[in-house]
């Protein structure tokens, strides 16, 4: 997940970091097998459904198809590389209407949802195919999936799964607002994703500096004091960043990858249009 950049919102985005309890010392490898043991595919693949439904129940999807197909077929470029790890995930990505959220956050089990107003705040698309890749990187390393039974246990998260506890369901995806210290990736969660965001980009032929780019906007929100709620629970680290940028160059030649600067402008022309002709909400 990548950022929390105005503290009064929703932050349930939150909703499948649950816990934090993984320590820091375990290889990716290790926990990816911890949680194949902890929870069997059939169970994330159906708790992905019941987070899904209700998530489009809470939330509004964006009713502009264009931009539904474009940042799917980012999405789908970005996440196919992720299909040798996990071939049984199917990616889906949507796009929520809220052009004043700068966040996207992934479900377990293959769904993926970005802001209207992440869209607005990147400069190209292999920024979003950054942050894409990033989500991608979050479901192929089952974070969400082990730290939910890490933190719940696995008979509850089961019960969840098959819809015996939809308040409970529809109280995670909605109440989540404030409770920020239990709703945060770890941070070996942030840089196993951030690893497979690179490797993934790279391989879809994308610029993976969008990565860096992006992160580097999330900063400057920051700086302005907006996004202190994503840096309190969500650290974008120096450390971090040095990480990513030392990944990106070891990760074969650089400059590498296409930026579709054309296209990126045109699609956000058109979702602008879109935005300034509806009637105002
Ligand atoms: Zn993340």
């Amino acid at each position: 997940m990548f950022l929390q950049p105005f503290p009064h919102r929703k932050s349930w985005m939150l909703v499948l970091a649950f816990s934090l309890t993984f320590s820091g010392c375990e290889s990716g490898q290790f926990r990816r097998l911890a949680g194949n043991v902890l929870v069997p595919v059939d169970t994330e693949l159906r708790l992905g459904q019941q987070f899904s439904q209700e998530v489009v129940k809470q939330q509004k999807v964006l009713a502009h198809e264009p931009t539904q197909a474009w940042v799917q077929a980012i999405g789908a470029r970005v996440s196919e590389p992720a299909r040798r790890a996990r071939p049984e995930i199917t990616y889906h990505f949507t796009v929520l209407d809220e052009p004043n959220e700068v966040n996207a956050f992934a479900v377990p089990g293959g769904y993926i949802y970005v802001y209207s107003g992440l869209l607005l705040l990147a400069s190209d698309e292999a920024e979003i195919a950054g942050v894409l890749a990033h989500e991608t990187g979050h479901i192929v390393g089952r974070h969400s999936a082990n730290q939910m039974a890490t933190s719940m246990g696995l008979d509850f998260l089961t019960s969840l799964a098959l819809g015996d506890n939809p308040g409970y369901l529809a109280q995670m995806v909605a109440g989540l607002g404030t409770g920020s210290a239990l709703l945060k990736y770890s941070r070996d969660d942030e840089y196993e994703s951030d690893a497979y965001a690179v490797q993934y980009t790279r391989e879809a032929g994308y610029d993976p500096g969008g990565i860096i780019r992006f992160f580097g906007k999330l900063r400057d929100l920051s700086a302005r004091g907006e996004g202190l709620e994503f840096f309190r629970s969500h650290p974008l680290t120096q450390n971090r960043m040095d990480r990513v940028h030392y990944l990106i160059q070891n990760s074969g030649p650089y400059p590498f990858g296409e930026r579709y600067e054309a296209r990126m402008a045109e699609r956000l022309a058109d979702l602008r249009a879109y935005y300034q002709s509806r009637p105002a909400r």
